[in-house]
């Protein structure tokens, strides 16, 4: 792997193409595992760390060697979600009265806003409110530099070849948790989402469950998850901005006791290396 060409320490970092560029753009917002020195949190580090998408940039690690542009958070998700609205805030969870008008969302009930209220159901990741600034600084330090970071990316992209194929890179756990729309239901090994048909080409999400289908795994599309706030915010496919959202089953590759590589990793690395050759292959026919 070569060394990241931005990198913003404890935020993110990003590798450019390596090969004649092409209009792909990946982005793992979960993976990161630099704990901020201010995370005041009251819960263990294992609790913490079934949230983190771990090693997901990993998995993509080949996208700059097809021509495309690997984003990835540093930061945790369970400190702040780049994957949820600035204001999908719960007002319990502040100390204080917020400058900015809220827009609690499904997720926010569920503990899961962008700032998260609960790690597990029943388990307050907090003994306490947090301070506005606190609150505030989450948001101007990490989670507003990643969406300029990938936006930039994206528009670069866009700028040059006049559309853009992006893919917001997750891993779920294998059966849905109470804090889940699917509690209790066994998960496929992939799910990607658009929206409902929102945030994509048909083609582009046909290709890649295609690819996928054709690897051996079972993938859902919109079920159980429909994609959230980054393939909504940074897609438009009216105007060739194509994003979508893929989940992947972490049994293929994580041991749930001690969240390493499992001996599935190396497997299913090779697959993703496929994935992104196969999509860097479909984008440039489409340029052609
Ligand atoms: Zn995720």
């Amino acid at each position: 792997m070569h060394q990241a060409d931005v990198v913003i320490p404890g935020v993110l970092y990003r590798r450019d193409p390596v090969a004649e560029a092409l209009p792909l753009v990946i982005d793992s917002p979960h993976n990161g595992t630099d704990w901020p020195a201010d995370f005041d949190h009251q819960v263990t580090l294992t609790e913490l760390m079934t949230s983190v998408d771990a090693y997901v940039d990993e998995l993509f690690a080949h996208t700059p060697a097809v021509g495309g542009t690997l984003l990835a958070a540093l930061f945790p998700r369970a400190y702040v979600d780049a994957n949820r609205a600035e204001d999908d805030l719960d007002a319990k969870l502040l100390d204080g009265d917020w400058p900015h008008p809220l827009n609690p969302t499904r997720k926010t009930g569920f503990g899961m806003g962008v700032i998260r209220r609960l790690i597990l159901k029943g388990r307050p990741l907090y003994s306490q409110p947090l301070p506005v600034e606190q609150v505030l600084h989450r948001l101007q330090t990490y989670h507003r530099p990643y969406h300029s970071a990938l936006a930039a990316a994206i528009d670069r992209a866009h700028a040059r070849h006049g559309v853009v194929f992006h893919i917001n890179a997750h891993s779920m756990k294998p059966v849905g948790n109470p804090m889940n729309d699917d509690h209790g239901q066994a998960r496929p090994d992939v799910v990607l989402s658009d929206r409902e048909g929102e945030t994509c080409c048909p083609a582009f999400i046909g290709r890649t469950a295609e690819v996928l289908s054709d690897l051996g795994y079972r993938v859902a599309i919109n079920d159980p998850y429909k994609g959230a706030e980054i393939v909504q915010r940074h897609s438009d496919p009216a105007t060739g901005r194509h994003s979508l959202q893929i989940e992947i089953n972490r049994a293929l590759y994580l041991d749930p006791e001690t969240f390493e590589r499992s001996e599935g990793f190396d497997r299913l690395k090779a697959n993703m290396d496929t994935l992104v050759v196969e999509l860097a292959d479909w984008i440039q026919h489409r340029l052609d």
